[in-house]
């Protein structure tokens, strides 16, 4: 099996494993005062830490979530809600205007448009990217400038479909400039790149995407931002996100997050292997597109094209010859569906129902690379022979 499809889940790594397993026997609650229950919290702070130094935070501004989706809700709707209730501090000022970048992933697409149907005064705009997948930053420089009331920025570190990478500190210092806040989803791009958490007030990463188990999420908000807790109950995590926590998704976000804080030898080794897949693919079908080519790509990720070839036909050929990959966005899924974010570059659609994705990470190898492209070509000789007959 040729497993090319880390944007979508990374495998559990063994040092996870073996954390969560660890965890998985200490049978106590983090909350409980108890020898069980501060073993627990034990583990859990431990992984606080590590997720923390990960991206240059403090442990306690780190929260534990089930997921990324629900950390982009947390993101959203808590500073939304908690703008409501400005001390005169950072937290000073009405949200009033939310701006998405048109490539970000559905988990902040969806809920910006929800959050504007239940708080009517505050407005969504979509900021367009450049053809190859670049935030505007004309664009948005004018969006701040122009409208009353505070805004909320959300632009992600890296796109998950194509890994273009996004110029977060230049949007940092012009949102701050302009006296808004900046989420930064950093889901695919965590450990790819370094992170500076400072440059924001409230971050998204997913345990899954790094080699952790699914179902473990991480927000991290900055002192003073304004946040309105979305899950009440019991005083967990300071009252921002009530619930016990997943301790043994926890112990794995942690083992992943501390491997990757010192990963460039893995990053070099998985740019490699891109690299190489890309070079070889454009020298065998020389046709074959690379989406987001001519900007900054996260190591791990290459969204392409083979024309003629559509997604669905080569995922089912890839599948059979035992290769994994997207077509790109892969949470909504299941199915193929044309990508938001190469209809928000202008690609042509037709070339959009060719998309697809391989990306890589701790366990792929040449071999991988090799099997995608064997495959791959094989899949497209046949699509010519047929347009031939
Ligand atoms: N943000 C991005 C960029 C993603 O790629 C994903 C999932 O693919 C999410 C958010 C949602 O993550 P989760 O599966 O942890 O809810």
């Amino acid at each position: 099996m040729h497993y090319l499809d880390h944007n979508a889940t990374s495998p559990l790594r063994p040092e996870s494993l073996s954390a969560v397993t660890h965890a998985l026997t200490i049978g106590g609650n983090p909350s409980s005062i108890h020898g069980a229950g501060r073993a627990a919290r034990a583990v859990m702070e431990e992984a606080r830490e590590r997720i923390a130094a990960l991206v240059g935070a403090k442990p306690a501004q780190v929260i534990f979530t089930s997921g990324a989706t629900e950390s982009c809700h947390l993101a959203l709707f808590g500073a939304a809600e908690g703008s409501l209730e400005g001390d005169g501090t950072k937290a000073a000022g009405r949200i009033t205007r939310i701006f998405v970048s048109a490539v970000e992933h559905k988990a902040v697409l969806a809920n910006a448009v929800r959050l504007a149907e239940r708080f009517p005064w505050v407005h969504v705009t979509v900021l367009p990217v450049t053809a190859d997948g670049v935030i505007d930053l004309e664009a948005l420089r004018v969006a701040l400038r122009e409208g009353k009331g505070r805004a909320l920025v959300a632009v992600m570190a890296a796109n998950n479909e194509i890994g273009v990478i996004q110029p977060i500190a230049e949007v940092s210092r012009m949102v701050h400039e302009a006296g808004g806040l900046l989420m930064i989803d950093a889901v695919p791009a965590a450990g790819k790149i370094d992170l500076d958490f400072p440059l924001c007030d409230y971050m998204v990463l997913s345990g899954h995407k790094m080699a952790a188990p699914i179902g473990s999420g991480v927000f991290i908000v900055a002192d003073g931002a304004p946040l309105a807790p979305q899950l009440v109950g019991g005083g967990h995590q300071r009252g921002l996100r009530a619930g016990s926590e997943n301790l043994s998704g926890i112990a794995g976000f942690g083992a992943a997050a501390h491997v990757l804080s010192n990963a460039d030898g893995e990053r070099a080794r998985i740019a490699h292997l891109r690299d190489h897949f890309e070079t070889a693919l454009k020298a065998a079908i020389p046709e074959t597109v690379i989406f987001g080519e001519g900007a900054p790509r996260l190591c791990s990720t290459s969204g392409f094209a083979v024309p003629g070839l559509t997604s669905e036909t080569a995922l089912i050929g890839l599948d059979l010859d035992g290769v994994m990959m997207s077509s790109g966005s892969t949470c909504s899924s299941g199915k193929v569906a044309v990508s938001h974010v190469l209809a928000a570059m202008g690609v042509e659609q037709s070339l959009a129902a060719c998309a697809l994705r391989a990306s890589f990470g701790w366990s792929s190898t040449m071999d991988d690379v090799h099997a995608a492209i064997h495959s791959l070509v094989k899949l497209h000789e046949r699509v010519r022979a047929r347009e031939a007959a």
